[in-house]
């Protein structure tokens, strides 16, 4: 007689149709879209409940099981061998839509998709800012990432969203955090000392997130959507920079010309005709009324006029609703919200450094960055959105044949040295995969450095909760 497994366990407690242990599927879980090295996982447990979220984690503390949180899949990372992926995208219950204080309360599988649609249905006339990922995506996940979205020049990073978190700790027991620990609705994280840091951007290493309170904001009434088409990247980022600080967009964006090529249906798009637009700009306006839009729209225009007389190259403001009239394939740029879908293809993969950097040295970290992805062969196929505050984001992006030999290890040393020519230049990584952790390692500062081990040592003492991340031994 063989001896019971712990997952055994698992299979007693929830069904042996929420654990997976079929080879191909724990092949295909152990990949994420990334360049990162393939897990090799010893099931995925489906969760649906907190009781059973509860239950397992509990299970995985007595087996020495580690942790892998994941929805949908797009950024993991596994340890060396075996552990276990927890699949929560079935926990996905809105489980509070508050609308007079607005929050919801979110199951860590809910997606922006599905609360975008309830939102949008009860004419809440309340927004979740979405990120420009595709609608599956998990809006906890991303908050927890310090993710960035169509609200972040107007409210930040989307982890200050957060206004309370519940979590199952190592040791299965709860906690909450924000308001709610006093026993209030989650309406802030403020005025109780922050424990809600203490699970942010630390990537499911220090507890499992069960549910999240997120803040969700007024919807304008009356938007604008404008287009603007630079011939010289250095034009569009500082247009983009100056516009922001007129603080009167509600978002704004570039992307570069091969991502408008593969809207356009270009699978690699390789050289820049010189009569194409180098970047694309979009700046959106939103306001309560009317009359209110209609002045913002003077302002802006006023501002764009500065810019011309300052020598800035570009077409434009072309409205949302004559995009179709420059190329009909660009009609999907005009519908908010603005998804990079098209990006994510069958049979080809999608990875990504994306940092957050201070203004002054977004053209010089852009510069740095195409001249990085040149070196490897790619394009550049890069968005930059500016943020509160005077922050600027950068993603550059590759597209690439996960199968093909040599091709991560290509994509591996060619965000190694975009993670370095960034970080030079004052720009941070979100979202580190441990191979950035590890770069970063020398560069950080000691005392930070030390409380991250000890913390982690008091809240996961058993290295059980996704270990891979945020790990400076
Ligand atoms: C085309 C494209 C465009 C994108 N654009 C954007 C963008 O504009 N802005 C942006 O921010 N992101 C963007 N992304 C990235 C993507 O949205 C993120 O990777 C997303 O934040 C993760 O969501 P997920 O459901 O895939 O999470 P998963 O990959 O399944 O999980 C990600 C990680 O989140 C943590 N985690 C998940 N659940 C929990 C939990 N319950 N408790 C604790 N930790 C947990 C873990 O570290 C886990 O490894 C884009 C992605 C693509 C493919």
């Amino acid at each position: 007689m063989t001896a019971p497994q712990p997952l055994d366990d698992v299979i007693a407690l929830l069904g042996a149709a929420a654990v997976e242990r079929d080879p191909a599927a724990l092949a295909a879980a152990g990949r994420d879209r990334s360049e990162g090295p393939i897990g090799a996982p010893e099931a995925v447990i489906r969760v649906c409940n907190l009781h059973d979220l509860r239950a397992v984690v509990g299970l995985a503390a007595r087996a020495g099981a580690p942790l892998i949180p994941r929805i949908a899949g797009t950024n993991l990372s596994f340890p060396a061998r075996g552990g276990w992926v927890i699949d929560l995208a079935s926990m996905n219950r809105i489980v509070d839509l508050d609308e007079r204080n607005r929050v919801a309360v979110l199951e860590p599988g809910v997606t922006f998709g599905q609360l975008g649609e309830v939102l949008a249905e009860r004419r809440t006339g309340l927004t979740i800012g979405e990120p420009l990922a595709p609608s599956d995506t998990s809006i906890v996940a991303t908050c927890l990432l310090d993710g960035q979205g169509s609200l972040s020049l107007r409210h930040g990073a989307m982890g200050e969203w957060l206004t309370g978190l519940e979590v199952v700790r190592a040791d299965a027991t709860l906690l909450r955090t924000g308001a709610w620990a006093a026993g209030a609705p989650p309406f802030a994280r403020a005025p109780l000392p922050d424990l809600t840091g203490l699970f942010l951007s630390m990537q499911g290493s220090t507890g499992l997130v069960s549910k999240a309170a997120v803040r969700l904001w007024l919807a304008p009434a009356h938007h604008d959507r404008l287009f603007l088409f630079f011939f010289d990247r250095h034009d569009a980022l500082r247009a983009l920079g100056e516009l922001a600080r007129l603080d009167l967009l509600e978002d704004a964006g570039a992307l570069f010309w091969p991502a408008t090529r593969m809207l356009l249906g270009a699978e690699r798009p390789a050289d820049r005709d010189p009569a194409e637009p180098e970047v694309i700009a979009y700046c959106e306006l939103g306001a309560c009324d009317r009359d209110l839009l209609a002045a913002e729209r003077s302002v802006l225009d006023r501002q764009l006029a500065r810019l011309r007389r300052a020598g800035a190259r570009f077409d434009g403001p072309i409205a949302a609703g004559d995009l179709a009239q420059v190329d009909p394939g660009l009609a999907k740029l005009a519908r908010a919200p603005t998804r990079l879908d098209f990006l994510v293809r069958p049979g080809a993969a999608v990875t990504w450094i994306s940092a957050y950097g201070p203004a002054d040295t977004v053209g010089a970290a852009c510069d740095a960055g195409i001249a990085v992805l040149a070196d490897h062969g790619f394009p550049p196929l890069i968005v930059a959105r500016p943020m509160r505050g005077g922050a600027g984001l950068l993603r550059f992006i590759e597209v690439f044949d996960a199968a093909a030999d040599g091709e991560r290890a290509r994509v591996l040393a060619c965000n190694q040295a975009l993670c370095d020519v960034l970080r030079e230049r004052g720009f941070v990584m979100y979202r580190m995969p441990g191979w950035a952790v590890d770069r970063y390692r020398a560069h950080l500062d000691p005392g930070f450095v030390r409380l991250i081990g000890e913390v982690k040592q008091l809240l996961d003492p058993g290295a059980l909760l996704n270990p891979a991340r945020w790990s400076l031994a």
